[in-house]
């Protein structure tokens, strides 16, 4: 895929933000995540029922990959168990960082390869995976 359509992908995340509203919802749980290097702040809602992602929302502010990497994640993992999640944040760190990863398991993420040639962008495409990270590590 060109590149110019990995830029229409994130763009258009951006502009039409999935899974976004304006409040935690009842019954989900909030992580915030905040990369002051940039000035982005997320909020993640998440149902989590048993060791699964029932249904997940984010709220927040930043730049445009922050923003649409926050909504492409939802995507991304919404409906998977907690031993997915984890594998797939292994696999997109590797995807945005240059090296080796499972392209079979994303779908829109993979438009975010381009962010190995611009490490100082490396949190803003990271924060909403680092948030959900967070999220585990207190399951
Ligand atoms: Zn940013």
């Amino acid at each position: 895929m060109s590149e110019d359509f990995h830029r229409q992908i994130l763009m258009d995340h951006f502009n039409n933000p999935q899974n976004k509203v304006d409040a935690c919802p009842d019954g989900y749980e909030v992580q915030k995540g905040i990369n002051p290097s940039c000035g982005d702040e997320l909020e993640i809602y998440v149902k989590y029922n048993g060791n699964k992602i029932e249904d997940i929302k984010f709220n927040g502010q930043g730049c445009s990959i922050c923003c649409s990497s926050a909504s492409i994640l939802t995507n991304e993992i919404n409906g998977l168990d907690k031993e997915e999640v984890i594998n797939k944040l292994e696999n997109f760190e590797h995807l945005i960082k240059g090296e080796g990863y499972n392209e079979d398991l994303f779908e829109d993420a993979v438009a975010f390869d381009g962010v190995k040639n611009f490490p100082a962008r490396f949190k803003c495409a990271f924060l909403s995976w680092q948030t959900i990270k967070d999220f585990f590590k207190r399951k």
